[in-house]
């Protein structure tokens, strides 16, 4: 984020890699929410306070995410692509669909990490785990939901390709299931 003169942020740089395809513009879509809420926070609280809870800047994103949304299905429903029209829809139920399941994943990854145990039914003392045990952890947990088939990365890829699995991850859901009748 940018500050002008006033402290206060005035532009946001969002770097993101970009392939032409719908996931690409909806991720753009989606920080771009993050952005305009950051410049609006800022404008209207300043630079100490315009940071809010992670639930609320999903919030704003995810609405750009779905604005951009209603507007490609719009302007392909307009045009009588009927074809593209199905393929935006379908992928946007799919990622809906995968965000939940996935934020329900790191959940039950994060309870098993902290003691959960492995029927979700009772705590126990957190142990220190090596490497390969938390990454046993992972697949075991991920594979809980996705099947035995389904497309699982070890935990090295997925920290790497997923920028917020460290961070609790609830929010997103929150909000997906929110905005699914936009
Ligand atoms: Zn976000």
């Amino acid at each position: 984020m940018l500050r002008g003169a006033s402290g206060e942020p005035d532009a946001v740089v969002h770097v993101l890699n970009y392939l032409g395809s719908n996931h690409d513009v909806m991720t753009l879509a989606h920080e771009l929410g993050h952005g305009v809420h950051g410049i609006l926070a800022g404008a209207a609280q300043g630079p100490l306070m315009y940071q809010a809870p992670i639930a609320y800047c999903e919030t704003a994103s995810v609405f750009g995410e779905m604005t951009t949304f209603s507007f490609l299905k719009k302007q392909l429903a307009e045009k009588g692509d009927n074809a593209a029209l199905l393929a935006l829809i379908t992928q946007k139920i799919e990622g809906m669909l995968n965000t939940v399941v996935r934020q329900i994943g790191f959940s039950n990854f994060e309870r098993r990490m902290h003691g959960m145990n492995a029927e979700y039914t009772e705590w126990n003392e957190p142990t220190k785990l090596s490497v390969e045990e938390l990454d046993g952890l992972w697949l075991s947990t991920a594979k809980e939901l996705y099947g035995e088939d389904g497309d699982v990365s070890p935990m090295k890829t997925a920290a790497i390709c997923g920028p917020t699995f460290r961070i609790s991850t609830g929010p997103f859901t929150f909000t997906a299931m929110r905005s699914a009748n936009c």
